[in-house]
């Protein structure tokens, strides 16, 4: 498992960066968000996880993480950040964070963070999964949408499959959050609510349109569709 560490605090980059190698991990650090930025961008299949300050000289994590997204990198990120509020931790998920981790942390609570983004589903079965113009390949992550692939984060891919396993069935809200987070996540609904817009917005579902996914008030939400054999 190959990791990068974007951080400008040299003393907490070393000791995330020790402490990540003792347990097993490859790490590379880098504290400059230009360089970042490029790393990211230039070796996106290098890297199983990014783990990447908020709060840098220069392009700010939220922003690098956004620009990356846009760029179709759909490597887990998870954020450090100083900051507490609500608001702003939405923020970070919309632009594409898969997790974030508040300082001060402590490194057993951060290591708790990456399994968890890391974690695929325990039952992955293999083939290929098709349900209405959806097609997925558990295997190798690959999901595609009339033919044309979407990438997703692995968050979005663990929802996704949950779907695709029970199409037509409305999947309860608790349901899917635990099926994707554990509970180191906080279990603030937002969370899943944030995931399922992004995942709607990638498979270009207009509500208005022919919705692949039906919102059931109150209860949670459903995958409009039969599995083809
Ligand atoms: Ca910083």
């Amino acid at each position: 498992m190959h990791i990068l560490i974007v951080e400008d605090e040299e003393k907490l980059a070393r000791a995330l960066k020790k402490g990540l190698e003792i347990k097993g991990f490859a790490v590379d650090w880098l504290a400059d968000s230009e360089k970042a930025k490029t790393r990211i961008l230039l070796y996106r299949n290098e890297y199983d996880l990014i783990i990447l300050d908020l709060m840098l000289p220069g392009i700010d994590g939220a922003t690098i993480t956004e620009a990356v997204r846009k760029e179709n990198v759909t490597t887990p990120i998870v954020i450090l950040t100083a900051r507490n509020e609500t608001e702003h931790k939405v923020d970070l998920l919309n632009k594409g964070a898969d997790d974030y981790i508040v300082k001060p942390f402590s490194f057993e609570e951060l290591l708790a963070r990456i399994n968890s983004v890391l974690r695929r589903p325990a039952n992955v079965h293999p083939g290929v999964l098709k349900v209405g113009p959806l097609e997925m390949d558990a295997a190798t992550r690959v999901v595609r949408k009339n033919g044309v692939e979407v990438p997703l984060t692995l968050k979005e891919f663990s929802l996704l499959e949950c779907f695709m396993r029970q199409p037509g069935e409305v999947l309860p809200r608790e349901k899917l959050f635990d099926h994707v987070w554990d509970f180191n996540s906080l279990s603030w609904s937002n969370v899943l609510d944030v995931h399922m817009k992004n995942l709607r917005k990638k498979l270009n579902n207009d509500d208005n349109d022919g919705a692949l996914f039906e919102t059931v008030r109150g209860v949670g939400y459903r995958l409009a569709g039969e599995i083809h054999e």
